[in-house]
């Protein structure tokens, strides 16, 4: 017996997945020992890159079979930063990735496109007067929403322009403390959606307070996502966003494969 169109919400969205009018975009990034990590100042521990060991290929380990031993930071490639990562949300429950609400890995994002701004200026800071002008222009930011921070900062991977380490250390764009607080608290964010290799700034170490994404979120029990790439396939509003990091017992952050479902002709 044939399930009537419009019978539920998941009955139209098995039809429309089913039928071929939803879309699926990867916004992650390969993992590749060659995929940059984020460089701390030499006095911190370090993030350890993607590494994989072959096991067996179809040889004497292994006649039938390939496989591999892979080994990283929690926070190497495409990956999902937990409140438990920064020292803000250490006491919030649920803050490791082994008990953050599965519920919380399938959330709307509305797409924030500072393309021209981060062009104009690695250093560009989003502020709540941006954040204020764009939902002028383009309406409320909904509650429960990843804001996607689209910056086609996904375009320099493979060249020294994805860190932008300058003698300084890195240039890349992020919010300041006024956008965070703004997003989290008067907008309800998810979290925060990058295609730089993190949610703040650069240059955020020398912001007030410092690196006020990680330390907004995380104290708020806000999410993380970072290294993404192809937010320049998305609308503005109406994609959602499927990130599912590894259960990692007391996990801090993952790598994961993160995707949005967005209409045919969306964007
Ligand atoms: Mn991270």
């Amino acid at each position: 017996m044939s399930q009537p169109a419009g019978r539920s919400v998941l009955a139209d969205f098995a039809a429309a997945l089913a039928g071929g009018s939803l879309k699926c975009v990867d916004l992650t990034n390969t993992l590749s020992p060659d995929f940059p990590v984020i460089v701390l100042p030499p006095e911190f521990g370090a993030c350890a890159p993607f590494r994989m060991e072959e096991v067996s290929r179809y040889d004497a380990n292994g006649p039938a079979w390939y496989w591999n031993a892979i080994s990283m930071n929690e926070h190497t490639g495409t990956h999902f930063d937990a409140p438990a990562h920064w020292v803000t949300g250490r006491d919030l429950p649920s803050n490791t990735v082994d008990a953050v609400p599965p519920a919380d890995f399938l959330a709307p994002a509305v797409v924030i496109n500072i393309t021209r701004e981060a062009a104009a200026d690695a250093d560009f800071v989003l502020t709540r007067d941006f954040l204020e002008g764009w939902e002028q222009a383009n309406g409320l930011i909904p509650p429960r929403h990843w804001i996607a921070l689209r910056t086609d900062w996904y375009k320099k991977v493979g060249t020294p322009d994805y860190l932008n380490m300058q003698e300084d250390g890195a240039h890349s764009p992020g919010p300041d403390a006024g956008a965070m607080d703004f997003l989290v608290h008067e907008r309800d964010c998810v979290g925060l959606a990058v295609e730089t290799v993190g949610t703040d700034a650069g240059q955020a170490s020398h912001f007030n307070p410092p690196f006020p994404a990680h330390s907004i979120l995380h104290g708020n029990g806000r999410y993380g996502l970072q290294c993404l790439r192809n937010l320049d396939q998305l609308p503005t509003f109406g994609a959602i966003i499927v990130a599912c990091p590894l259960k990692i017992e007391g996990g801090s952050g993952s790598p994961l494969r993160v995707i949005a479902i967005i209409e045919e002709d969306a964007a």
